[in-house]
């Protein structure tokens, strides 16, 4: 006897295995065919909610053709059905949302009256298609990014093997493009393992706490130089709380400000000052990451649950980055056009790399800005109460 026929009269076996089928998340179809020439003759004899679903069709039973025009779908049934062999194929939708599904056919042998039965199974692999896609386009633009200078430096290595050998000038100067070649190659391996390890436990909580104000002072202090060869300016506005401890973890929450730091600054003019602010217990987040008449979009949405959030706002006045391009800033080597090259070029890298961390984080990345505005990240960090042994300064 098997479980299911002893399980309790109320439901009987059929009941059950009925009420199994339906409620299996991949569609099911279970089809019955004669002969191989009788196409109309195809029915299907079973669909699952998923299958109906999926096929738009509200009968349990019918016609195999009134639920499935796809021709290769159709021959994967028929292989299962006339050749009694295991078959493969791929069904997609279209519209609006299009799926893509594997489909596999299943011989359920010939029953009476010649009847063959086949099983119809469908496997949504939409998700894992996209997935695929994007680690495709990943490895492509990585090497892309490191061919260009590699390109460059065997370029500059047989012409000063040739007709440069012997040119001290040409030598010098070349040297010296090399080695930005050989520092951007490096900035760009720097990030894509600095990438690839936060992506690794963005699941995980970090558990440190942070004085946010000490670590911005620090940050601000080692981009002193930076700001000075660039002619920048660097305005530091700690809030008036003294500390502010927000939860996470030191080294990233580090990587954040000095991204932020970084770009503005690099998209500054000459002469302008970059403005770091500080503000603790917020609430209201779209108040703080406001800027009068600018677009503003949230590149990380902050965690909705009733928490108080530090907001640490980066505020240049450089070209500024026009609406439609503002979605786009956290994706993987997205750079808006025209700022590709010459000394301003970065990797592509820093938002992305921001955006990984404060999700880890829990918490948010608005950018305000419009072309001759100027821009303003916003980082929201949740805050914390101060770790045991530290006296909160008044
Ligand atoms: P990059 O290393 O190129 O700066 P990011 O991921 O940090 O890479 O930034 C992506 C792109 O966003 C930049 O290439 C630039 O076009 C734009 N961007 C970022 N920050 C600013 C800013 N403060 N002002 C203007 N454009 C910016």
């Amino acid at each position: 006897m098997s479980l299911l026929d002893s399980t309790p009269s109320l439901t009987p076996a059929s009941q059950l295995y009925a009420a199994l089928v339906d409620a299996l998340p991949d569609p099911i179809l279970v089809v019955v065919g004669f002969e191989r020439d009788d196409l109309t003759g195809r029915r299907y004899i079973l669909a699952n909610a998923a299958a109906r679903e999926l096929l738009r069709i509200t009968a349990q039973e019918g016609m195999l053709l009134s639920a499935v025009r796809d021709p290769g779908v159709l021959e994967t049934v028929d292989k299962a059905l006339f050749d009694q062999a295991d078959a493969e194929g791929v069904y997609e939708t279209t519209g609006a949302q299009s799926r893509n599904l594997r489909v596999r056919a299943r011989p359920l042998g010939i029953g009476a009256g010649g009847a063959r039965m086949a099983l119809l199974t469908f496997h949504d692999q939409t998700e894992a298609r996209r997935v695929e896609r994007t680690r495709v386009d990943f490895l492509a633009n990585a090497s892309h990014e490191l061919r260009t200078p590699l390109a460059s430096l065997s370029g500059f290595i047989e012409t000063l093997r040739g007709h440069a050998r012997d040119d001290v000038a040409a030598r010098d100067k070349f040297l010296g493009i090399m080695q930005a070649q050989a520092d951007r190659m490096a900035r760009l391996i720097a990030d894509l393992t600095s990438l690839s390890r936060i992506e690794l436990d963005e699941h995980v909580a970090p558990r440190g706490v942070v004085d946010l104000v000490l670590l911005v002072g620090e940050v601000v202090e080692a981009a002193a130089p930076l700001g000075a060869q660039r002619r920048v300016k660097l305005d530091w506005r700690p809030c008036a709380a003294g500390q502010v401890f927000v939860r996470g973890e030191r080294d990233q929450i580090v990587q954040v400000v000095q991204n932020l730091l970084d770009n503005a600054i690099k998209y500054s003019p000459d002469g302008a000052a970059v403005r770091i602010e500080l503000t603790s217990d917020l609430s209201d987040l779209a108040a703080a990451a406001s800027k009068e008449g600018v677009p503003r979009l949230s590149l990380v949405a902050p965690d909705p649950s009733p928490e108080t959030y530090a907001a640490l706002r980066v505020v240049d006045l450089g070209p500024g980055i026009a609406r439609q391009n503002l979605p786009r800033l956290s994706e993987r080597f997205y750079r808006v056009d025209g700022q590709k090259s010459g000394a301003r070029s970065g990797t592509g890298l820093g938002l992305a790399i921001v955006k990984h961390i404060m999700n880890r984080h829990r918490g948010g990345l608005v950018v305000a800005s419009a072309e001759g505005e100027g821009s303003t990240f916003t980082a929201y960090f949740p805050t914390a109460t101060a770790p045991e042994g530290v006296v909160k300064a008044s």
